[in-house]
């Protein structure tokens, strides 16, 4: 099998590109039946875009900017973006009730859930 450089048109800009020989055989392995459509340059405006994951867009309940999640968020529980995460974990709210609130907030970055530190109340004396 062999390949020819192409010309062909972009659907986007309307100017010619090559559609080299090395790319026909790429598509030829690939299995890809039609020609490209657009020039490498429309083609890295459109970014690539095939693997679109199913984020949820939500906004971020401390500081309202718009976040995506990979799932779907519960109602009635805050969620937090990255930085106002990393910035709770950081410098925890000491004014509000430690325990029996809403629960853990949901976090964008699906962080694992902040350290069980048991630290507190360890018996030192036991050892003799
Ligand atoms: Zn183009
Ligand atoms: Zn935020």
């Amino acid at each position: 099998m062999e390949f020819q450089d192409k010309v062909l048109k972009c659907v986007d800009c309307g100017k010619d590109f090559i559609f080299t020989a090395g790319e026909q055989l790429f598509f030829h392995d690939k299995q890809f039946h039609n020609d490209p459509k657009r020039c490498k340059a429309c083609k890295l405006k459109r970014g690539g875009g095939s693997s679109v994951r199913a984020e949820t867009r939500t906004n971020c309940s401390v500081c309202g900017q718009e976040t995506t999640v990979p799932f779907r968020p519960t109602q009635g529980r805050p969620v937090l973006c990255r930085s106002c995460f990393e910035q709770n974990r950081r410098a925890p709210a000491t004014g509000q009730s430690a325990t029996g609130t809403a629960g853990e907030p949901i976090v964008a970055a699906m962080a694992p859930p902040a350290d069980s530190v048991e630290t507190a109340g360890t018996e030192v004396k036991s050892l003799r």
